[in-house]
């Protein structure tokens, strides 16, 4: 058997496309620097439907999926600090290393990876049962980590990310926009650490109740209530000193410097190339704000975020509500993601 079933992009003229699920050629090493794995488990990315729907660009007769775990299969000649067996995850984002961003410690901002390199975007990724990787792609997991619960690590990693940027204090009143899967999962790592409270606000009654469930104080419905004036209520008039907008569109922006408590941040975490959005500067200088930016994440982030997954600090079972077979991906998969009754679907290959 040298076939295995994967999930390929196919481009159409509207720069979207459809996913179809085939049999292609098992990969090989051809670098001395790659490693084969097997993959274990690759979860769907709300970034995989933009790419469908031509928000997103990608790769023609690409395999996706860009957030998976599995086990090294097979080790190019120059890899010497991983075997036969280890269980690994995959950093999707290739960086060069060398660029100024890079050098500057922005790798997260590498100009290489704006060339679309992106393993499982613009390379082949993790829904298919093989995928071939550079070495500097991989961490290593520990043996015991649960193979499942580690496809949470790539957009985890994107969420601590996010966490570091807010510098989120004690004495903060933190409020998260959106509680879709990367809302909710940022919430999980916000809801780690002490704060004076966690409001989520989002439209989706069933996410709304999830926000909930993962440990938020308070959840506002922008479609049936004042958002101002329920952030007044319930911080005592003190507004919000984090405000995460995990939507990143105009109306969220709006929301965010609608509630702002002197001092506040805004980080900006959501990305819709398309919004535009009005600010008055003087609300800036006048209380001292900052409007910050959180894209994906620095190699530390994964190592924080593998942490997370292997002490069990995070509430897995709670975010990742349904596991499947890869052959489910279309019928399944991608139905409940448009239906938005799901936090983060697993495929098993
Ligand atoms: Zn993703
Ligand atoms: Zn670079």
């Amino acid at each position: 058997m040298n076939k295995m079933l994967a999930a390929v992009f196919h481009k159409d003229e509207s720069l979207g496309g459809e996913i179809k699920l085939e049999q292609v050629d098992i990969p090989r090493i051809k670098k001395d620097d790659q490693v084969l794995i097997e993959v274990k488990a690759s979860s769907i990315c709300g970034t995989d439907l933009k790419i469908l729907k031509g928000g997103h660009p990608a790769t023609d007769n690409t395999v996706l999926g860009h957030e998976f775990v599995g086990v090294v299969k097979e080790i190019g000649k120059n890899v010497t600090d991983l075997k036969i067996g280890d269980n690994v995850v995959v950093d999707p984002n290739e960086k060069c290393g060398y660029c100024i961003n890079c050098r500057r410690g922005l790798s997260n901002l590498c100009e290489y990876m704006a060339l679309g390199t992106t393993f499982g975007i613009f390379q082949n990724g993790g829904f298919a049962k093989y995928c071939v990787l550079p070495r500097s792609a991989l961490f290593k997991l520990p043996d015991s980590i649960d193979m499942i619960a580690a496809s949470l690590i790539e957009p985890l990693a994107c969420a601590v990310h996010c966490h570091n940027i807010a510098d989120v204090k004690e004495s903060d009143n933190v409020v998260i926009i959106g509680a879709g899967p990367m809302g909710l999962i940022i919430e999980s790592v916000v809801r780690k650490h002490p704060i004076k409270r966690l409001i989520s606000i989002e439209m989706d009654e069933w996410r709304g109740q999830k926000a909930l469930k993962l440990g938020a104080d308070h959840w506002i419905n922008p479609k049936t209530q004042d958002v101002k004036q329920e952030i007044q209520n319930i911080t005592n008039c003190e507004g919000a000193d984090v405000i995460i907008d995990a939507v990143g569109i105009a109306d969220t922006f709006e929301i965010a410097t609608s509630i702002w408590a002197p001092g506040a941040k805004v980080v900006c975490f959501g990305q819709d190339y398309r919004a535009e959005a009005k600010i008055k500067p003087n609300d800036i200088v006048r209380y001292q704000r900052k409007i910050l930016g959180s894209y994906i994440g620095y190699a530390e982030d994964f190592l924080d975020a593998i942490e997370l997954i292997a002490n069990n600090v995070i509430d897995v079972d709670e975010l990742i509500t349904t596991t499947i077979p890869l052959s489910d991906l279309l019928s399944t998969g991608f139905k409940l993601m448009n239906e938005r009754k799901c936090v983060k679907i697993i495929t098993i290959p």
